[in-house]
């Protein structure tokens, strides 16, 4: 049993845009990286749910686009699975989760946030979804400083969707 992480996304094609794949190359002032995960685009404060059940092993401030004035600071969560694989859930209000908190399939993990304002506010909201193989605990990275970590989630959404 799986759940779809954004029931409310605006369509479960993946990805809506190419900007929104996996592995797709952001580059910025510090250098290039890949994108860890997948954007589900979605209204602002759609749910977010777990994907399987777990336990919430990581909850903190997501960074974002450092380098962009527009770019709100969201919060990030992530849960450990059974198997080992975690699940993460990105650019999110601020959650009312704790590290250690067992969590339910298709238990909410959050809401997406609003991520960008300013000149372009366009009440855009997603979710920015990883997936990370077992015994990987990273903290946020994703431009995926270390890609060997990372799944590309594609085929697991599109087996769920
Ligand atoms: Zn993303």
């Amino acid at each position: 049993m799986k759940a779809w992480p954004v029931p409310d996304a605006y369509s479960r094609k993946i990805p809506s845009c190419p900007d929104a794949a996996f592995g797709s190359v952001r580059s910025y002032k510090k250098g290039a990286g890949k994108h860890a995960g997948i954007d589900i685009y979605a209204p602002v404060g759609s749910k977010v749910l777990a994907i399987e059940s777990g336990r919430v092993v990581h909850v903190s401030e997501f960074t974002g686009a450092p380098w962009s004035p527009q770019w709100r600071r969201t919060w990030y969560v992530m849960i450990e699975h059974k198997d080992g694989r975690v699940s993460a859930y990105g650019e999110l209000r601020k959650p009312r989760l704790r590290n250690g908190r067992e969590i339910k399939l298709g238990q909410i993990v959050g809401y997406t946030a609003k991520v960008i304002f300013g000149p372009m506010d366009i009440d855009s909201s997603m979710l920015h979804f990883e997936l990370h193989r077992k015994g990987s605990r990273l903290s946020q990275d994703w431009i995926g400083k270390r890609p060997e970590r990372f799944i590309d989630p594609t085929r697991y959404l599109r087996s769920i969707g």
